[in-house]
């Protein structure tokens, strides 16, 4: 359904550490069971930049390859679909950034989460959305709502890894959870939280991240100090992705305690007080990801319990690109996300 165009079009190239650039590549052919989408937009994160200035895992490991197309958080309109599917030209989807095997032990026993053959669009083996055209699997799109805007329904791909933490504790009313990190992930996670009868704490680094936990509703928002909070929380929440956080988030645990990590440090943690955490009966718990929350993450949206308020820094067209990875790299930024516009909401296609 619907006409697959072909020819030339404009994508955002990384093609070796520190080059970013809007190239003319191919539009992706027609395959079986996929869909071409015309990006609209793409929210940019700490593992594009990642990607870009070579330290990222996936590039250390092989796994993912100069020259590629980044792009993981991102809506955008069908343009043409193949196979038997409820998606047709001109619905506006989310993508699944884990696109899983189908056939490991895993992905046969129901438990795609935990896929062990993944490519993810935009990370490695599968080109990303920063481009004006994406080809993915049909069976990894998701219909947005009219009412969710695409600024919204970029931002559902972070949002399904918060819900899967939420998911792995049982946080009763009452409780004391800390989130730590309040980024694009941890405002998220703060955003859900406030919405529990729960005491929240957030710490942060920076002023602006302090002053919009408080706005949307934390019961505190602090530089962490352990000798003064450090040990009292149900619940921790890693969401800075640095070693330092997760030092702070373990810190925070009361005996009992959780902590979810939904960062991703580099390199490895020193000091860790083994011995300690067995005997205070405490559970670390690393988040992979929430490929089965993408439909809740619209709904939250959908139902005006979660915005995107204070959350985005700037929007800049594909053209620019490397001034868009430039403004992601700088602390001094307003917001933690950076988006590009690949496609005016005005200039859909039908
Ligand atoms: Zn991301
Ligand atoms: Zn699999």
């Amino acid at each position: 359904m619907g006409v697959w165009p072909t020819g030339a079009m404009q994508a955002v190239m990384l093609s070796a550490p520190g080059i970013a650039s809007c190239v003319e590549v191919k539009i992706p052919v027609w395959q079986p069971n996929c869909a071409l989408v015309a990006v609209t937009r793409v929210g940019l994160c700490g593992s594009d930049l990642e990607l870009l200035d070579g330290s990222s895992s996936y590039l250390q490991t092989g796994r993912a390859r100069y020259p590629l197309i980044p792009g993981h958080e991102w809506v955008g309109v069908i343009v043409a679909v193949d196979g038997s599917t409820r998606l047709t030209p001109g619905q506006r989807v989310v993508g699944k950034t884990m696109l899983t095997c189908k056939q490991c032990e895993a992905c046969a026993s129901g438990r795609e989460n935990e896929c062990v053959d993944l490519r993810e669009v935009g990370l490695y083996s599968q080109d990303g959305a920063a481009a004006r055209y994406i080809r993915v699997p049909t069976s990894s799109l998701v219909p947005v709502p009219d009412s969710v805007s695409d600024r919204q329904a970029a931002l559902v791909e972070p949002t399904v890894t918060i819900l899967e933490a939420l998911g792995q504790v049982d946080i009763r009313p009452g409780a004391q959870v800390a989130v730590v990190g309040p980024g694009t992930l941890g405002l998220l996670a703060a955003k859900v939280l406030v919405r529990y009868p729960v005491e929240l704490s957030v710490f942060g680094v920076t002023t602006a991240s302090l002053r919009a936990s408080k706005r949307l509703g934390a019961t505190t928002a602090e530089v962490f100090a352990a000798h003064r909070d450090g040990g009292r929380y149900d619940v921790a929440i890693e969401a800075s992705g640095t070693v330092q956080g997760f030092r702070d988030a373990q810190d925070a645990l009361r005996v009992g305690g959780a902590m979810i990590a939904v960062g991703v440090p580099h390199g490895v943690i020193d000091g860790f007080e083994v011995g300690r955490f067995v005997l205070a009966g405490q559970r670390q718990i690393g988040v992979r990801h929430g490929m089965n929350h993408y439909w809740e993450a619209l709904r939250l949206f959908e139902l005006g319990m979660l915005d995107e308020g204070d959350l985005l820094d700037s929007e800049l067209p594909l053209e620019l690109a490397a001034e868009a990875f430039t403004r992601l790299a700088d602390p001094g930024r307003t917001a933690p996300k950076v988006s590009l516009i690949i496609q005016d909401e005005e200039r859909r296609v039908p």
